[in-house]
């Protein structure tokens, strides 16, 4: 391995700044796109990052240009610790963000004032209680909608995920970019993407293509504007023409991002991950509670960096369901 300095910067010059870091394997809901349905077989607690954890490891991350954290899970808020994690990361110098259902957001708004945490990315796949009872399996609709709607009016930037299934909830693409004529928000269409018992199908995706067609079957091209993506966006983005918010589509399948990947993530028990689709990992907490210094390790991942999505780099290899059960489950990864 070559010493550079930059310990972030991988192979194929990409330097990753941004962190994202689950603090749990835990959720108060079950989507099933990313929880299978028999659950993950769950980290013994001692194997799992303290809050002093977090923060020692996150700020050798900062130390070395890590300069963008997101708090994610399972559920980040199910963390009773989760103010005081917030609380300590505030002090190094990052932009802070978290990805949550929303479920019991109502109780932090203070605290993610207090400490800086104005962007906030909720997970809501329909606008129909039924249909969230189906794919989240616990009756959470009417308290995430309101918790949507309290964000709004405390001033958070909100953008809404909505992971796409087909037969499930494509007729709802143009109610939710409706809802975007009166309400700040950028709603986001993620294409469905295989992880380890989630049981992906490519026929159950909808596509990025898929998801303009029903664009233009609603409105019209005039009104449709592309938006500028902000460096290292994983979204492209678009607004209808005088609505208040934007919608945007993720398209890590038919149109990956890895040219542009700024990102490492870690994992609720310490192991690093340097991609979402990797099927490798490396413990850091074990190194890092032994004393050891922790950044060549950190290098070694970043440079075995593979170009696209941890190797499977054709549609052939992400149909093959042997890769994805070497994966993770999305629950255990953080998204
Ligand atoms: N519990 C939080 C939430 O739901 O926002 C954070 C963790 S969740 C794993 C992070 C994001 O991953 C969510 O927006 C979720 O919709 C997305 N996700 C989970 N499984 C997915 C899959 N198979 N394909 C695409 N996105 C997925
Ligand atoms: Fe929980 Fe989020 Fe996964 Fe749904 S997407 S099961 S809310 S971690």
């Amino acid at each position: 391995m070559s010493e550079s300095s930059n310990i972030l910067q991988d192979t194929f010059g990409r330097n990753h700044n941004y962190l994202r870091i689950s603090l749990t394997e835990k959720c108060n809901l079950r989507c099933t796109y990313c929880m299978p349905i028999n659950g993950v077989p769950l980290s013994p607690k001692s194997n799992l990052m303290t809050a002093q954890e977090v923060y020692e490891i996150a700020k050798v991350f900062v130390k070395n240009g890590v300069d963008k954290i997101r708090l994610t899970g399972g559920e980040p808020l199910l963390r009773k610790d989760f103010p005081a994690i917030i609380q300590m990361l505030s002090t190094l110098n990052v932009q802070m963000s978290i990805t949550s259902n929303a479920v019991l957001i109502d109780r932090h708004i203070s605290d993610l004032k207090k400490y800086g945490v104005n962007d906030i990315n909720i997970s809501l796949d329909t606008l129909a209680t039924d249909k969230f009872m189906h794919i989240a399996k616990r009756d959470q609709f009417k308290k995430v909608y309101q918790n949507l709607l309290l964000l709004i009016h405390e001033g958070f930037r909100v953008k809404v995920n909505v992971v796409l299934i087909k037969g499930f909830n494509e007729d709802e693409i143009t109610d939710f970019i409706k809802l975007t004529k009166e309400l700040p928000i950028s709603v986001r269409f993620i294409e469905f993407m295989p992880f380890d018992g989630n049981k992906w199908e490519k026929e159950k995706m909808i596509s990025y293509e898929e998801v303009m067609r029903y664009v233009y079957n609603e409105f019209e091209e005039k009104d449709v504007e592309r938006l500028v993506d902000a460096k290292n966006d994983t979204t492209k983005n678009y607004k209808i023409k005088s609505y208040k918010g934007s919608f945007g589509i993720i398209s890590s399948v038919t149109n990956p991002f890895c040219d542009s990947c700024n990102r490492i993530r870690l994992t609720a028990n310490g192991n690093l991950k340097n991609c979402l689709f990797s099927n490798t990992e490396t413990n850091l907490l074990a190194q890092f509670r032994e004393g050891k210094s922790i950044e060549p390790i950190i290098q070694k991942v970043i440079m075995k960096k593979h170009k696209m999505r941890g190797g499977m780099d054709s549609m052939q290899k992400l149909e093959n369901p042997d890769l994805h059960q070497q994966n993770r489950s999305m629950i255990t990864i953080g998204g």
